[in-house]
């Protein structure tokens, strides 16, 4: 029998080793004989157990750096300079508009990486409910995902992806379609389940509060080609609510400081389209 362990903090996480590290990373794309710079020189050290966000212009390269990291290149794709992943044993994506299996209930969904990597169904089915319990989901477990909200749907798919407790989560803006005050909520569910599995998360999001509400770094990237303008620490307690945290005079100084980078690095996207425009 496989006697999995319960979902609590695996080992404690060595913060100074590296788990994804680029140096100089540069990808292109190529389109109809015309080449698009995604990414240029972007070099950055993502360690083991930390929550790292990437912000920056529409389509400036945050979904082409997830995909580098997920190993999802597509063929055809030039890649410049370095990236290291080989600190991963196990990774999991959850993609933009990424939903639930509709013809499987909850805790069918829940298991079902459990039942691809062929661990017994009891097993599975006692992880997946102590999981639910855990994140306000019990009395749920037979329900379709059409009779859930929004808000919960979301939670069970960030469920299913840390059921097999992956080292590295990468979550590409997992929170853009709900409401603003499920947000709020599901945002605490993230940093509780943060901290609960030791994951690495990497986080892309238009959304400022919530990349400075759940980070420990964040990660500016220009408009295209995406360059990492600069890099935030943030230095809030990691004991917080990602909801009462954003009345912290201290977080609302960070929250200026990005915006005038990132209004900075959209006015400079707008000047180019102007002078593209005009050519
Ligand atoms: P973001 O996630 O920041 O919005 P993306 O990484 O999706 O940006 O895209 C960066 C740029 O690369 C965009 O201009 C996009 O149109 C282009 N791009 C992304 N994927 C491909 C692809 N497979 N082929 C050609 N161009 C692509
Ligand atoms: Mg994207």
């Amino acid at each position: 029998m496989i006697n999995l362990p319960v979902i609590e903090l695996k080992e404690q996480p060595n913060m100074s080793l590296p788990t994804i590290t680029t140096q100089n990373l540069g990808i292109s794309y190529w389109s109809k004989n015309k080449r698009i710079d995604a990414l240029q020189n972007v070099s950055l050290t993502i360690n083991r157990g930390e929550f790292i966000s990437l912000i920056g212009p529409s389509g400036c390269g945050k979904s082409t750096l997830l995909n580098v990291i997920a190993g999802l290149t597509s063929p055809g794709t030039d890649v410049n300079g370095s990236f290291n992943t080989s600190g991963i044993k196990e990774i999991d994506y959850l993609f933009q508009k990424q939903t639930l299996l509709p013809w499987r209930t909850v805790i069918d969904n829940v298991t079902a990486p459990l039942e691809i990597r062929g661990i017994p169904r009891t097993e599975r089915r006692k992880k997946a409910l102590t999981m639910l319990e855990k994140y306000g989901l019990s009395g749920f477990e037979n329900s379709f995902p059409r009779e859930l909200s929004g808000g919960m749907q979301q939670r069970v798919l960030l469920i299913r992806t840390l059921i097999y407790q992956p080292d590295v989560v990468l979550l590409d803006e997992p929170l853009s379609s709900l409401d603003a005050q499920t947000r709020a909520l599901l945002q605490d569910e993230f940093l509780r389940l943060w901290r609960d599995t030791g994951c690495t998360f990497v986080l892309v999001t238009h959304d400022l509060d919530e990349a400075i509400a759940l980070s420990e770094r964040v990660f500016l990237l220009s408009a295209r080609p995406g360059r990492i303008v600069k890099e935030f620490q943030i230095d809030l307690p990691t004991e917080r609510s990602a909801i009462a945290i954003r009345t912290d005079p201290r977080f609302q100084q960070i929250q200026r400081e990005m915006w005038s980078e990132l209004t900075t690095q959209v006015l400079q996207q707008q000047d180019r389209g102007f002078a593209l425009f005009k050519t």
